[in-house]
């Protein structure tokens, strides 16, 4: 079976250690699951699994730098590297599974067993096959070459029984299609459309690393239709699906579901990590619930659904238990996906606003958010000018004003060793001291300023003024060659 077949992808040297290792003291080694899938179509795998029929403990002695992975003997190898799928590679014993009476786990793991049993006990045909880098063999009892060289997902066995045991395979399933861009066996989509109901049994963590999954690769919008289409993507997120048929307003071609899909493709065509495609996906999600007809307009409105909208793509995200950071920003960036479009109306104190509101963590996701939005509807890019200027007055709003705040002495000990009360002399000193140093930068020391506050409060408070005064105007100047340079460097006005 398969005994022609010619790998080509080189096996890494920190893998074929492992696995001659183990055979040099009687062992068995295989290379086995997504590692052999990829390298059969000469993909670079993301990570290299060995399977074998020593025992954990047995592999613990083999190695060091080992450690212990999971319930299922499980065994990580640290290999020094900069490659970061070399970094830890993972050796599993075979194993037989009992029967899965909950839908998500077998009832018993044994580590006993043959090859086959390890094998038979994998999801699709395409993960099942073993591959023995010492001999260049490939063990295929599923007919899982095939399959690759069809582009075929096909569950090993009847796809009933197997979503049976453990329904999360019913997502890997699409998750691997839309990777692949492998079709789905037909006997496998009909167990899957039956028994979609079951990913109620599975914890929303394990749905949710197949859905990131998903949505990290290149084609998350066709993902995310087949989800739909195969009556998965309520168990998932079934907000999303509110936006179907629902069509909007003057500007938009799309109905609101079409319009998410084709924003978060765009996330993905961009290469976008995960909380920009996220908030790409679901930031209309809120167009359904709030839309209301105007007579006025005689059209469709929205208010609110930016609002209404943040605060559900929170709810979904903490039901699928992503990590706080995620489910903030995401949330956020969909709350203030609306901001400014006029780019001759816009004020950089508009600007600053929307700054302090998604964050300044935020910001440049929340451009990028925007881009997904325009492209999602159907427009062109946006035109260059206008993406330089709202560039350049972003980072305008963001840096640090040049004020007398940035001297190393605040008014409190200012007026500890002047003695002075509140008022007009105080403010004149501050600028005065602040022109001097705009002049020279190495004076904003403590040491320095308290002694020349302490000369300065001496001068009559007519020369005193006038310093202070021009400290005023050199601070606008500098400010203004500062947002200058900012503009010249983005090339707008
Ligand atoms: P990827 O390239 O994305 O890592 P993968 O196929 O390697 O894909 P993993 O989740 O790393 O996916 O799983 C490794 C292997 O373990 C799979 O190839 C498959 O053989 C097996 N496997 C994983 N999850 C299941 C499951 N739920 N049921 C049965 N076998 C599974
Ligand atoms: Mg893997």
């Amino acid at each position: 079976m398969n005994e022609k077949t010619v790998i080509s992808y080189p096996i890494p040297p920190e893998v074929s250690r492992v696995t001659s290792a183990l055979r040099k003291v009687g062992f068995e080694a295989y290379l086995v699951g997504g590692c052999v899938r990829d390298i059969l179509q000469d993909v670079k795998p993301k990570d290299w699994d060995i399977t074998t029929n020593a025992k954990p403990e047995e592999i613990q002695e083999l190695f060091e730098n080992t450690f212990y992975e999971n319930d299922y003997g499980t065994v990580g190898i640290v290999s020094e590297t900069e490659d970061p799928t070399l970094k830890v590679i993972e050796i599993t014993p075979y194993r037989s599974e009992g029967a899965y009476t909950d839908k998500r786990r077998p009832d018993s793991v044994s580590f006993h067993g043959k090859l086959e049993d390890d094998l038979k006990r994998r999801d699709f045909t395409i993960n099942a096959i073993a591959y023995d880098d010492s001999k260049g063999q490939l063990k295929d009892i599923f007919e899982g070459l095939k399959d690759i060289q069809d582009k075929v997902i096909r569950t090993v066995g009847d796809p009933h029984a197997r979503f049976g045991e453990d329904a999360l395979r019913i997502l890997r399933a699409v998750r691997l299609s839309t990777d692949l861009g492998f079709t789905i066996d037909l006997a496998t989509q009909n167990a899957i459309i039956e028994q979609a109901s079951d990913l109620k049994h599975i914890s929303m963590e394990r749905i949710r690393d197949e859905f990131s999954k998903m949505i990290m690769t290149k084609n998350p919008m066709i993902g995310i239709v087949m989800c739909q289409k195969l009556g998965l993507l309520k168990y998932i997120a079934p907000e999303v699906e509110s936006g179907i048929d629902v069509e909007q307003n003057g500007d938009h071609i799309y109905s609101v579901w079409e319009h998410n899909l084709r924003a978060l493709q765009h996330s993905a065509d961009r290469g976008w990590p995960l909380h920009v495609r996220l908030a790409a996906l679901f930031h209309d999600i809120a167009k359904p619930e709030t839309r209301r007809w105007s007579n006025e307009k005689k059209d469709w409105t929205f208010y609110g659904h930016d609002v209404v909208g943040g605060r559900v793509t929170r709810k979904v995200l903490e039901r699928l238990k992503y990590p706080q950071k995620i489910v903030d920003s995401a949330s956020a960036l969909v709350r203030y996906h609306l901001f400014f479009s006029d780019i001759d109306k816009i004020t950089l104190s508009a600007v600053r606003r929307i700054v302090k509101n998604v964050g300044p963590e935020n910001v440049w996701d929340l451009m990028n958010v925007r881009a997904c939005d325009r492209i999602g509807m159907g427009r062109p890019k946006e035109a260059p000018y206008r993406l330089r200027k709202y560039q350049s007055m972003i980072e305008e709003a963001m840096r640090a004003p040049i004020s007398v705040g940035m001297l190393k002495i605040d008014g409190d000990k200012l007026m500890e060793v002047t003695h002075e009360t509140p008022g007009p002399k105080l403010g004149y000193t501050l600028h005065a001291l602040l022109e001097e140093v705009l002049d020279d930068p190495e004076r904003n020391t403590e040491d320095y300023l308290v002694k020349r506050s302490i000369e300065l409060i001496k001068l009559p408070i007519e020369e005193l003024k006038k310093l202070g005064e021009e400290g005023m105007e050199k601070k606008e100047e500098a400010e203004e060659g500062e947002l200058a340079i900012i503009r010249k460097r983005h090339g707008v006005k």
